[in-house]
């Protein structure tokens, strides 16, 4: 288990080509010894974002502070705090920040990409129980 303020966790470069301006907490993750998956915070200042690309996994978000845009080739959807969003795997994708304070959002990712066909192992994943 981990209890840390979130300034505690290092803040790194987002070094992938074609991300600017883009910064990452890595909040929790495998080096935790979280087995399945990992939340991100991201940090993107003024005229930055983040790589345009695609994956097949999955991002389940959620946006801190800030106005931004999701890039996607069905245009740009703008998003500021307090947004909820998804991207399906397979979708292109870049977060953008087009205000003028910094865009700051979560982003939780899988380690691994599923298996196909596999038995789900969380039963709680069926959305039916609220209390953990
Ligand atoms: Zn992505």
């Amino acid at each position: 288990m981990k209890v840390v303020h979130y300034t505690d966790v290092e803040l790194e470069d987002v070094n992938v080509e074609g991300a600017k301006g883009a910064k990452i907490r890595w909040l929790v993750g495998k080096k935790d010894g979280a087995p399945n998956f990992a939340m991100r915070m991201f940090e993107v200042e003024p005229g930055g974002q983040t790589p345009y690309h695609q994956h097949d996994w999955e991002h389940v978000m959620y946006s801190l502070s800030g106005n931004g845009a999701v890039i996607t080739e069905r245009g740009d959807i703008p998003f500021s705090g307090d947004d909820v969003m998804y991207i399906d795997p397979g979708m292109m994708h870049a977060f953008k920040n087009t205000g003028d304070t910094t865009l700051k959002f979560l982003c939780m990712v899988p380690h691994e990409k599923p298996k196909a066909g596999s038995k789900n192992v969380n039963p709680f994943a069926d959305e039916e129980a609220n209390d953990c």
